[in-house]
């Protein structure tokens, strides 16, 4: 099958490399030459980090190289494809733009995807000739490590569209979790409950961060607790995507005070070295207001 992702950055080249693993000839499309050449120059160096590992062999490197390119072209890019996948920033009406111009080029049966985490599929799906070729193919962030790709059925998605899309998913290795177009989708709206019930639970006392992160990882087996990750996806994020799933949803996603605070003082999480952590080099060294460990 030929595959066309649309954005070379940290999704899309991460798309356009498991596609091309799964034996997809792939076309990865960006608007600047360089930024096509840094999407494939990653894709270069994680196979050869999995060749490292032992993880790939030199063979699969080779040849999933050899199934890929890059281009600025659109009309190139989308024209023989059997599925376009966009991976560009997340907004509507870039994605609405960007999917209707290159459904000029498509063939009539071509399925269109969109890699959004939070907008409407259904709004992006709207802005097409043909709405019943539109899904969400919502990939989490390593691409080549993360096993869940979310299916996200559009009200105009036909069915063959959503098979088309479940067997692409697992063809490429992933699982697919088919669910309707809805606020958060599953993944999101689960896990930002959580964080948030968390951050509320640090506002009202009830144990500290740290005790309420090993609450989850050791008494759950959750690999990282929810605090930790809010710091790591980054608060302002987290704020965002808060205030939408509250515009949707109701008063149960309402910011807590104390992520607002950490927002507006500019304690974003690692990026900002601050959060409801401390971190040094992507490290925690303490817990925000405490003083460091050291
Ligand atoms: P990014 O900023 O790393 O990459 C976006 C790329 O799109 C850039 O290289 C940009 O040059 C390119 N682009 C802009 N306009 C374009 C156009 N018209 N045609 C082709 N390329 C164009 O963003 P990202 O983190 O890869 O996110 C992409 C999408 O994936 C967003 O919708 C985001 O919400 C979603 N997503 C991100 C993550 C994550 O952890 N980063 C996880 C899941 C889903």
């Amino acid at each position: 099958m030929n595959v066309c992702v649309l954005g070379a950055g940290t999704m899309g080249h991460g798309i356009a490399q498991v596609s091309a693993m799964g034996g997809h000839d792939v076309v990865l499309r960006d608007i600047d030459e360089d930024i096509v050449e840094r999407g494939l120059d990653h894709v270069r160096e994680n196979l050869q980090g999995g060749v490292d590992r032992g993880k790939v062999t030199e063979a699969e490197r080779d040849a999933t190289l050899e199934r890929l390119s890059g281009t600025t072209d659109l009309e190139t890019a989308v024209a023989d494809a059997d599925l376009v996948v966009e991976a560009v920033p997340e907004n509507e009406e870039l994605k609405r733009d960007v999917l209707s111009e290159a459904e000029e080029y498509v063939s009539a049966d071509c399925v269109v995807a969109s890699n959004t985490s939070s907008i409407s599929v259904t709004g992006i799906a709207s802005a097409l000739d043909d709405p019943t070729r539109a899904i969400g193919l919502h990939f989490f962030n390593p691409v080549h490590i993360m096993g869940l790709v979310e299916v996200v059925v559009a009200e105009q998605t036909s069915e063959s569209t959503r098979k088309f899309a479940e067997e692409f998913v697992e063809g490429v290795g992933k699982t697919a979790v088919v669910v309707e177009d809805s606020p958060g989708f599953a993944s999101s709206r689960l896990g930002v409950a959580l964080g948030v019930e968390a951050m509320r639970m640090v506002q009202e006392g009830v144990a500290s961060a740290r005790d309420i992160d090993a609450s989850m990882e050791l008494g759950y087996n959750h690999p990282m607790g929810p605090i930790e990750l809010g710091d790591v996806v980054g608060l302002d994020v987290r704020l965002g995507i808060l205030e939408h799933l509250r515009e949707e949803l109701g008063e149960r996603f309402r910011p807590p005070t104390i992520l607002r605070k950490k927002v507006r003082a500019g304690k974003l999480g690692k990026k900002s070295g601050e959060g409801f952590y401390v971190w040094e080099d992507g490290e925690i060294v303490g817990v925000s207001g405490e003083g460091d460990d050291e």
